[in-house]
């Protein structure tokens, strides 16, 4: 037997760890999701899918090359749980695994070769500090691994702690989140393709406002991944 599985085996035993989206206790060479979770993921293949509907919903609010969400976010199903355990409960594991999922993704689709440079939507820094980390730079540190494209956190700054996007309409949601994004280092970004990545895309009021002072910048596009999109 292989030292390392038996190794694993034998810590699975004495402290058995649960899947994020089911419960059950994990097997084997399981990591954060059962076998049987992880093959019912809600993928989208709108990496591969010109004009999917990610895609179709940024486009009203601000010019995209390209859009891709790796999962529909249902509600109470295993989308959500990753969802809520990289976000609120600091799983970074979790975070780290899907960010490399949606690394393959974008590997796998022609539609992304040209990206210079990822940067996470940024949390205003007293929620930073509050949470200790920056869930969609735990993706964007999965995606790196996979799709080999720099990662930048320092060209953008939340200005503005806004409210929970949660319960808002799709009017409230975008005067919320209007100018609460600033490009502090143009250089870093000027002409260059930029990759916005985010956790969960539901009106893309928060990646719009995000992404206008870049598209602002002479020469700057933008594509965006998320980690999941909600149906509105
Ligand atoms: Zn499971």
């Amino acid at each position: 037997m292989n030292p390392a599985l038996s190794l694993r085996e034998l810590f699975r035993f004495l402290f058995p760890t649960q899947c994020v989206g089911c419960g059950n206790v994990l097997v084997g060479s399981e990591l954060q999701l059962c076998a049987k979770c992880l093959m019912a993921l809600p993928t989208t293949n709108y990496a591969v899918i010109a004009g999917n509907e990610a895609e179709c919903r940024l486009r009203q609010l601000i010019p995209v090359e390209a859009a891709m969400a790796l999962l529909h976010f249902r509600q109470g199903e295993v989308s959500q749980h990753i969802v809520h355990a990289v976000k609120y409960h600091g799983n970074s594991e979790l975070g780290f695994m899907m960010g490399r999922q949606m690394g393959i993704a974008l590997q796998h689709s022609d539609r992304f070769t040209d990206i210079d440079l990822m940067v996470p939507v940024p949390l205003h820094f007293t929620r930073r500090l509050q949470r200790g980390y920056n869930q969609s730079r735990l993706l964007c540190e999965g995606i790196a691994q996979v799709f080999r494209c720099p990662v930048e956190s320092r060209a953008i700054r939340r200005v503005r702690r806004t409210e929970t996007q949660t319960h808002k309409s799709h009017i409230e949601r975008i005067a919320n989140v209007e100018g609460a994004f600033r490009v502090v280092r143009p250089d870093l970004l000027e002409g260059r393709h930029v990759l916005i990545v985010d956790d969960v895309m539901t009106t893309g009021a928060t990646i719009a406002s995000c992404a206008r002072p870049v598209l602002e910048l002479p020469g700057t596009r933008v594509s965006v991944a998320t980690l999941t999109v909600a149906g509105i």
